[in-house]
């Protein structure tokens, strides 16, 4: 009888798959972009069907941790995890242990202890994911950071943008308002430039980073400059993230008078979108957020589905799955 040799290594069973997270648009990659935008669209089109649960992540329970005010993406995060059949649990620091001086650490390390698969998490912190990555195993979703990143809004807009004008590569967005406070722009600025888009910021010299065209876009404080973009992205003044006393603007009357987003100061056929909240009548005249060219409650959609597409990922380690030659996630579920 032949021998049965058994090498050391047979005997340890399959290594853990490396974890993975989204953090910040620089953990991704042109390919990375694209095979999350075409898994978006597969489950875009699975919710056209009557019923619209997959069973792709049953037994996987994903935890929403959110420390700031949120509807769109805590919303999101939430039904995109049913949608895929995840278990979910959705915590918001007020009425936790938060509110009676628990740390992050703590709170994380307690969420840790029922081995979720995926924590998404929004802090005022820049650098909270990164901890939470520290002190569990779970993979990490950033789902805003402070005024650091907030990448699945630039996946979404990306989407949302692909979708509606059939390209990404080689359009010009322009980007006004409060760039400087916006996590939204960071993360924008560097998903549509390695997509191969023109970014241009227009806003208030006071609200726009020294030096941000060292990130390969232009800037300039004259809202005129928005006449010559396909699509015009509109930001929120985000007071909650201002220095206090810091006077970026004379006055709102007076920022709105000189960069709000008005009928008059843009072309015909001229697409808008914003993350939301909006504050109407401050950033974006009503007209403009109620016009057919206004993509908001599209991006709106987009943000669950690309939610679906980055837990899918996350959960599958994705290039293997939704390779070209690979099955659709449709037909893996
Ligand atoms: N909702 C976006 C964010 O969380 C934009 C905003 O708040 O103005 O960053």
């Amino acid at each position: 009888m032949a021998d049965i040799r058994v090498m050391r290594d047979d005997l340890l069973p399959p290594k853990a798959p490396p974890r993975r997270h989204l953090i910040s648009i620089d953990d991704v990659t042109e390919d990375d972009v694209s095979r999350l935008l075409g898994t978006a669209r597969s489950f875009e089109r699975s919710l056209e069907r009557e019923v619209k649960k997959l069973p792709t992540l049953r037994g996987r329970l994903v935890i929403n941790l959110f420390y700031e005010s949120s509807t769109r993406t805590s919303s999101s995060f939430e039904l995109a995890a049913k949608r895929l059949s995840a278990d979910t649990m959705s915590i918001k620091s007020s009425g936790s242990s938060v509110d009676k001086g628990e740390s992050l650490k703590d709170t994380a390390l307690t969420l840790g202890a029922y081995d979720p698969d995926v924590i998404v998490i929004r802090h005022p912190y820049i650098g909270a994911p990164h901890l939470v990555a520290r002190v569990t195993d779970a993979h990490i979703v950033n789902a805003g950071d402070g005024k650091h990143q907030h990448p699945t809004q630039a996946l979404l807009d990306l989407y949302t943008i692909q979708q509606e004008l059939g390209r990404i590569e080689g359009l010009h967005v322009a980007i006004v308002g409060d760039v400087l406070h916006s996590r939204v722009a960071r993360s924008n600025i560097q998903a549509l430039t390695l997509m191969g888009a023109r970014v241009t910021l227009v806003g208030p010299p006071a609200l726009i980073p020294r030096g941000v065209e060292a990130m390969g876009c232009e800037a300039t404080a004259d809202i005129d400059a928005i006449k010559a973009a396909d699509v015009v992205y509109v930001l929120r003044m985000q007071n909650e993230r201002m220095q206090e006393g810091a006077n970026y603007v004379p006055s709102l009357r007076e920022y709105t008078a000189r960069w709000g987003v008005t009928p008059e100061r843009l072309r015909p056929g001229q697409k808008v979108m914003h993350p939301g909240p909006m504050n109407r009548g401050v950033e974006i005249d009503p007209t403009v957020a109620d016009d057919a060219d206004a993509l908001i409650v599209t991006q709106v959609r987009a943000g669950l589905v690309i939610r679906m597409a980055v837990l899918y990922d996350l959960l599958t380690h994705g290039p293997a799955l939704v390779g070209a030659a690979a099955k659709t996630p449709l037909e893996v579920a």
